[in-house]
């Protein structure tokens, strides 16, 4: 059991009253605003004023390719609808040289960050992995390398027999940059395992983060929300990675990736139709949650595979200030039955961003502007 310590001694009117004191948040206040139904215009538009105090008017994207490289996958998250067992028709594993050239045609538009990760396909070698960020690096020296989830890691260390510290270590020598805080979902422990029970506990996944972040590897924060979590769950995961930024401050920003549940076993206990206008409004106001409880990130990003172009704009008013990026293949939110598509255009998201009255803004994977 989860012991937090979430009362119910918030009221709204202390949190607004607290916000404008430049107060942060507790997880009380932050239960509160998970609670509460009355107030959404209030919640989205203070959180858009504190993001405006923060990020002026900016909205910044990035230029980058995604990289799926199996669908081969043993574990068996109940959210997922992307794994396929080896014998599927439709399993797959690109080789390195196919991978180099997906990334070449990348280049062609300009990209400077590649994502990289898979299904944690129990044949593979470790020297696939290090061997991939060697080649990569010796192909593309100027691009950054964000690749390979805390998952993938602890695979890593056990294949290997390695510490997280020496899979790093030789990670970094052969080039990788950053990672994705990707495999996090929830990290509330009972209801990790109901949903992902294979996968690593939350206390490997924070010891593999916060090792990354020591060594000079920033990455992602992410949560899956929407699915059978309850708002003592989010309270508890929100927590936590706000605990680890303020000891490691690694991480770039935090990505709300709402549940699509099509595809995936998990919809025989919660079917979400992301287009009703109920769960429209209860991710634009999960964003602004988020901006005002997460005080030491600077960057909330939206994601427009998941919830659409059209919402994620709307999320610009609502707290976020990045629009993430082109992609070019984001096969893992299709599989699970999204239908926003694969890629977008720079010149696409920058003409969405100017359409929520933004100003666009090119940067790198660590937030600098381009
Ligand atoms: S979410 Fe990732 S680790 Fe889990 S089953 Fe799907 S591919 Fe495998």
């Amino acid at each position: 059991m989860i012991n937090l310590n979430v009362s119910k001694n918030s009221n709204i009117d202390n949190i607004f009253n607290k916000i404008y004191q430049s107060r942060h948040l507790d997880n009380d206040d932050l239960f509160c605003l998970l609670e509460d139904s009355e107030n959404f215009n209030e919640i989205i538009q203070t959180a858009d004023c504190i993001n405006k105090s923060i990020n002026s008017n900016k909205v910044s994207y990035v230029v980058n390719r995604n990289i799926n490289f199996t669908n081969i996958c043993y574990l068996n998250c109940k959210f997922c609808g992307y794994k396929r067992t080896a014998n599927s028709k439709d399993s797959f594993t690109l080789t390195i040289d196919k991978i180099i050239e997906k990334i070449n045609e990348g280049y062609k538009i300009g990209i400077n960050e590649i994502c990289v990760t898979g299904g944690i396909n129990p044949d593979f070698n470790p020297d696939f992995y290090f061997d991939l960020i060697k080649y990569i690096r010796a192909n593309f020296p100027e691009l950054h390398i964000h690749a390979f989830s805390p998952q993938e890691i602890f695979e890593l260390s056990c294949k290997t027999g390695f510490s997280y510290e020496k899979v790093f270590e030789i990670l970094k020598e052969n080039g990788l940059n950053s990672m994705p805080g990707t495999a996090a979902e929830i990290l509330a422990p009972e209801t990790r395992k109901t949903i992902c029970k294979d996968k690593i506990s939350a206390d490997k996944w924070v010891k593999i983060i916060k090792t990354a972040h020591k060594m000079d590897i920033k990455s992602s924060a992410t949560i899956l929300f929407g699915h059978i979590e309850s708002n003592t769950d989010i309270v508890y995961h929100l927590d936590l990675i706000r605990k680890i930024q303020d000891e490691t401050n690694g991480f770039t920003e935090f990505i709300a990736l709402p549940f699509i549940s099509h595809k995936t076993s998990l919809k025989h206990q919660v079917k979400i139709d992301i287009n009703t206008n109920a769960n429209r409004q209860k991710i634009l106001k999960f964003y602004a949650i988020l901006r005002l409880y997460l005080h030491n990130f600077k960057n909330i990003q939206t994601s427009w595979p998941k919830i659409g172009a059209e919402l994620a704009v709307q999320s610009l008013a609502c707290g976020t200030n990045d629009f993430g990026g082109t992609l070019m293949e984001e096969s893992i939110t299709k599989s699970a039955g999204g239908n926003f598509g694969e890629y977008l255009s720079e010149s696409d998201i920058i003409s969405l961003i100017k359409s929520a009255g933004k100003i666009p803004v090119r940067r790198d994977t660590l937030y600098n502007y381009i």
